[in-house]
């Protein structure tokens, strides 16, 4: 069987879901469907999720929300109206919107999660309820009965192992089952949510539960890029590219593909096809263990910013044993994941996300550097961007980190960190976050330019 997850824009309106239950009935292996909420219609309206967002943010701060709810509500009137599915058929739906807005608010996590979780699972209800009005046996499953348990971390879950064996019991069922992506329940019984764009993660756990023969994710794109269609003109497509490279490309900002998503079909060896709703026919990008590099030993150029560098330095660092691990404590303590530590022989930089990091944590995590660690320099710069260029080929290919950094050079690009694991699967460069365009176009043109 295959599992079929069809992203935000494939559930925009009902010409969407048409073409999405045409997707599915076309293929009898589709029977293990992940939808996500509708998303956005043009590049100006507004995804279900942000509006679920605003209603719970407008609730906790003490206003009603009715408004709020309402727009949602009316966004999946409007699909129901255009499915022609019977009157009585949005009621069930507008019910369960009022009913998470009439929750208790006390428990701040619990309320907006639960909200959120509406959009995804309303839609499962809308796709089954379509695909039943279209003679089809099709089921919606609520993710508690289907038995996706999640740690109970609201709108960062992951999920538990033991929701494995009971989703695999999804195999059996009669007919298309609809499951709702992004949400899961906690241990407690909770209602508890992936990070945003978690469908994916969704898609990938039933994959790997039922242990499909292929995880198939529709979007809205042919395929995945080289590197980002915003900033390069008509980049090249990829045909095929390993877990490995998804996942590195993913960490720096492909959207296409959630990078926590990988991890399930990773460890199980399922392949991934990204495919396009709008166009299934297109080959689309398969996501494989191997692959061969010949011709393209550089998959991917991204760049995402964000990010913040705290720069440790004191004479003689390297004969101190535990200094790092002291360091690393200090943000540990905080709370605060670090994501890379590029080193030299008396110094060390401590890579964080921004948005973990605050101007009061910054003064904390300062505070305890300088008197505990007794360091001659350390500062914070912020406003950093990672580029990163991957590719499996690295490994056997001479040459590629100096034509990157002749990239660099030729669009004036100061180079802030330059890191590569020993995998040699990625380089990583700290650029200006304002560097980013020049930088993606001239490492494309650098790698790519010929086969354009
Ligand atoms: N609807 C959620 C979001 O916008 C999850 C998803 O679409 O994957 O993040």
């Amino acid at each position: 069987m295959k599992v079929a997850k069809f992203g935000g824009t494939s559930l925009a309106s009902a010409e969407q879901i048409k073409k999405i239950c045409a997707i599915i009935t076309d293929d009898p292996q589709r029977r293990l469907v992940v939808v996500s909420a509708p998303g956005k219609r043009s590049a100006d309206d507004t995804k279900v999720t942000d509006l679920l967002i605003e209603t719970a943010r407008v609730r906790l701060t003490g206003q009603d929300g009715t408004a709020e709810i309402e727009r949602v509500i009316e966004r999946y009137r409007s699909i129901a109206e255009a499915l022609d599915l019977p009157n009585d058929s949005l009621e069930p739906i507008r019910q369960d919107f009022l009913r998470r807005l009439h929750l208790d608010t006390a428990d701040e996590g619990l309320y907006m999660d639960t909200m959120k979780a509406g959009g995804e699972d309303n839609s499962a209800r809308l796709v089954a309820g379509y695909l039943r009005s279209t003679g089809v046996e099709a089921h919606y499953v609520d993710p508690g009965e289907g038995g996706m348990i999640l740690s109970d971390e609201p709108g960062n879950a992951r999920v538990l192992k033991q929701s494995y064996g009971k989703l695999r019991a999804l195999r059996e069922r009669p007919g298309i089952t609809v499951f709702p992506g992004f949400f899961g329940y906690s241990e407690r019984g909770q209602v508890v949510t992936f990070p945003r764009g978690g469908s994916d993660i969704t898609g990938a756990i039933l994959a790997a539960a039922v242990d499909a023969e292929h995880y198939e994710n529709f979007t809205d794109v042919d395929s995945v890029f080289v590197a980002n269609p915003t900033l390069v003109e008509r980049p090249v497509a990829v045909e095929k590219i390993t877990y490995r490279e998804m996942r590195e490309l993913s960490y720096a900002g492909f959207s296409v593909f959630h990078d926590e998503a990988l991890e399930p079909v990773f460890h199980a060896g399922i392949p991934v096809v990204v495919k396009n709703t709008n166009n299934p026919s297109a080959a689309g990008t398969e996501i494989v263990p191997e692959r061969p590099v010949g011709t393209f030993p550089v998959v991917g150029i991204a760049a995402t910013d964000g990010f913040c560098s705290v720069y440790i330095s004191k004479y003689l660092m390297n004969r101190e044993v535990g200094f790092g691990r002291s360091l690393l404590q200090i943000f540990e303590d905080e709370g605060i994941s670090f994501e890379h530590t590029p080193s030299g022989i008396d110094n060390m930089s401590v890579i964080v996300r921004e948005s973990t990091f605050n101007k009061a944590a910054e003064e904390r995590v300062l505070r305890r550097v300088r008197t505990e660690l007794a360091v001659d320099e350390v500062t914070v710069e912020r406003g950093l961007a990672l580029i990163m260029v991957v590719g499996e080929g690295m490994n056997h290919t001479i040459g590629l980190a100096g034509q990157a950094c002749t990239a660099f050079a030729e669009a004036g690009v100061n180079l802030e960190m330059i890191n590569q694991g020993s995998s040699e699967v990625s380089m990583m460069f700290g650029i200006k976050a304002s560097d980013i365009p020049g930088s993606v176009r001239a490492l494309y043109n650098q790698f790519f330019g010929s086969s354009t």
